[in-house]
């Protein structure tokens, strides 16, 4: 057996062992008496009892060794800013934002719910947060105000940490309007808003209920705030995720277990050396760089906590991939950072690298990437020719790795820190990774599937630490949603189809659901049907993903008017299509507009008016539909057929 397999099944067959040894990689105040209470299954407790603090853990546990190393390297190509912050900056940054949150009489338990652009303070609010026991819910600065308002009355915080704007390819996006807006329509109403104005957008500050970050920042410069000892178990974040119904889950992650998890997640997957105690010869440390946002769960894992909870720095990145710090195009702008900055681990979506294959490749050679071990890809399907692409153009390890915002730390990957021979194949992102017993169900049947056979890919419980460990404010949404597959709940659905090779080695094959996956971020096509049916001309809509060459898919809607004399003319038609576009961006945010909307007479539906969504969207994407014999109205397809071929070019 290689070490591979004998680790792997270790981790799998007998959990507790385990992650026993795996939680000395993090500082318990008290020690936990149990390593796993699977009483309540598929409600879990991992390391019951034990006491601990994540903010501890990745700031204040490193001060006595490491206080003036960097922590947090900042750059902003939309401001033309870069800072650096010692672990000892961080330590003060991060007890100036507690003290403002306790002023506002946040505690323990208190949900502070973060709106905030790539800017250093929101990672130092994540930590105050985690210092004083409160629970973050960070949710993506590019949702607008009713994806934010259902957040809101979903978590119900006390107080919102937000800024005046957002910035992106040197355009000014203002939040606070969004804010204001999302709680106007929320039910609930936060005590306090915190605005950072970084002077970007003049903020209106609402009277009794605004404060200034930087006024209140002053008041609690020298303030030293202790950490909140949380059992293990205690909620850390709350993160928002869309699922197939229009109501986002709030996907809820627990303190002790994620933190263990996630320092093993660098020791086996990220960066085996900073696991070791290895420093990088010229910075004297180890550096991660992910090019995400904090806003998804590789923002919160690898941009804010491992890295710190691993004592490595962290780079924070605000722009776009092609931007440099000038302002000018630069797509070689990441790996100068890499060559400036030391960094030995990167990480992005596959997205990102189709956006710089588009550009001049000598950006790919210009800088000295010596420093750098790995690129990491994640967030959607890698394919081969952007994988190959960029693994020939900076000569480094192209290592995708599969998870969702639910599991928290990848559950396929390359292990390089059990096995440093381990090789990625093309096209997978590899073997299960420890602690999850992955398996492969037949779609009818439920049956366990062998090799080379696809079916819908499952986590037998139980999960490994990091995982989610509710919905929030609704167990029995997480039992339904995700436990729903097998009669006795005892598999994780990923929703996801899969396939095993002989050697073990899987390969992600797409949703089983009606999420699609736009540029690494996901979205119900629900929530876009919602958002499209509050135009007051749609009567009815559909919402499917289809390919795209380089954001992987996007949305494609279908809709049909209430009148149709309101589309009589091309114009018309590209009117309302920019109305409905509209729409979208106002409720949901730029991310969810459609690419398309076209205007039908029929939507694919069968007799019992469910509709056909993947015959729909195997005809946009000019595939065969399959079995069409439960459909009520064959031509509702045949329009669309028609619809979408490219105009037949005029003879000469
Ligand atoms: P999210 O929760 O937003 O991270 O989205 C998770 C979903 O993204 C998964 O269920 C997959 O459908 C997709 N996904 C994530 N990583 C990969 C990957 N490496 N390869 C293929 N699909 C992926």
């Amino acid at each position: 057996m290689d070490r591979y397999d004998e680790i792997y099944r270790q981790s799998v067959e007998d959990p507790e062992t385990f992650w026993r040894s795996e939680a000395a990689g993090i500082e318990w105040q008290q020690p936990f008496t149990l390593v796993l209470d699977d009483r309540r299954a598929p409600h879990l407790r991992w390391f019951v009892d034990g006491t601990t603090n994540i903010c501890h853990n990745a700031i204040d546990r490193h001060l006595a060794t490491r206080a003036e190393q960097t922590a947090l390297i900042y750059v902003s190509t939309e401001t033309g800013t870069e800072k650096t912050f010692s672990y000892r900056d961080l330590f003060e940054e991060v007890n100036r934002v507690a003290a403002m949150l306790v002023a506002q009489g946040v505690t323990h338990g208190d949900r502070v719910l973060l709106y905030m652009p790539m800017v250093p303070e929101a990672l130092f609010a994540m930590l105050a947060c985690t210092r004083i026991g409160a629970i973050h819910s960070v949710v993506f600065g590019g949702f607008a105000s009713s994806s934010l308002a259902s957040r809101i009355d979903d978590a119900r915080p006390k107080v919102v940490l937000s800024a005046d704007a957002g910035s992106r390819a040197g355009k000014v996006i203002p939040y606070k309007p969004l804010l204001d807006a999302a709680i106007n329509l929320a039910k609930h109403k936060p005590d306090r808003v915190l605005l950072l104005d970084r002077g970007l957008a003049a903020p209106a500050m609402v009277e009794g209920r605004d404060l200034d970050w930087a006024s209140l920042r002053r008041q609690h410069f020298d303030a030293r705030v202790p950490c909140t000892w949380l059992e293990s178990n205690e909620p850390c974040y709350i993160l928002y995720t869309s699922g197939t119904t229009g109501t986002p889950k709030g996907v809820q992650r627990d303190t002790g277990g994620h933190a263990v998890a996630l320092v093993a997640s660098i020791k086996y997957i990220f960066d085996p050396a900073a696991a070791s105690g290895e420093v990088d010869a010229v910075s004297g440390r180890r550096t991660f760089f992910a090019a995400s946002d904090i806003g998804w769960v590789v923002g919160h894992c690898y941009i804010v906590y491992a890295p710190l909870l691993c004592g490595m720095a962290s780079v924070m990145y605000e722009g776009l991939p092609t931007r440099g710090l000038d302002g000018e195009p630069d797509a070689g702008i990441w790996w100068s950072l890499v060559a400036k900055h030391r960094v030995n681990a990167m990480f992005t979506a596959p997205t990102a690298i189709r956006v710089l294959k588009k550009q001049d490749p000598s950006h790919l050679t210009r800088h000295d990437l010596a420093s750098l071990d790995a690129l990491f890809l994640a967030g959607e399907p890698l394919d081969e020719p952007t994988a190959r692409w960029i693994s020939e153009g900076i000569g480094k390890p192209i290592l995708d790795n599969y998870w969702q915002t639910e599991t928290g730390w990848p559950m396929l990957s390359t292990q390089r820190g059990i096995d440093p021979t381990m090789q990625p194949r093309f096209g997978s992102p590899g073997k299960p990774v420890v602690g999850f017993k992955l398996r492969l169900l037949d779609e009818a049947t439920n049956a366990e599937l062998a090799a080379n056979e696809k079916g819908v890919l499952v986590i037998a419980g139980p999960l490994p630490p990091g995982c989610m460990s509710t919905v929030w404010g609704d167990d029995q949404r997480f039992v339904d949603t995700y436990w729903s597959l097998l009669d006795d709940r005892s598999v994780y659905s990923t929703f996801d189809w899969g396939i095993r090779d002989d050697d073990g080695y899987y390969f992600i094959l797409g949703r089983t659901d009606d999420v699609i996956n736009v540029a690494g971020h996901r979205l119900g096509t629900r929530e876009i049907e919602e958002s499209i049916s509050g135009h007051p001309d749609i009567a009815e809509t559909a919402v499917v993903g289809v390919a795209d060459a380089l954001k992987g898919q996007v949305a494609i809607a279908f809709a049909i008017v209430r009148n149709a004399a309101s589309i009589g003319t091309p114009q018309d038609r590209l009117r309302l299509e920019g109305e409905v576009m509209a729409t979208v961006d106002r409720s949901l945010g730029a991310l969810a507009r459609p690419a398309r909307v076209h205007f039908v007479n029929a939507l694919p539906k069968t007799r019992s008016g469910k509709m056909l969504r993947r015959a729909l969207q195997a005809v946009t994407e000019g595939r065969d539909p399959g079995d069409l014999t439960t459909i009520e109205d064959p031509t509702a397809l045949e329009q669309i057929r028609d619809l979408l071929k490219p105009p037949s070019s005029t003879p000469h």
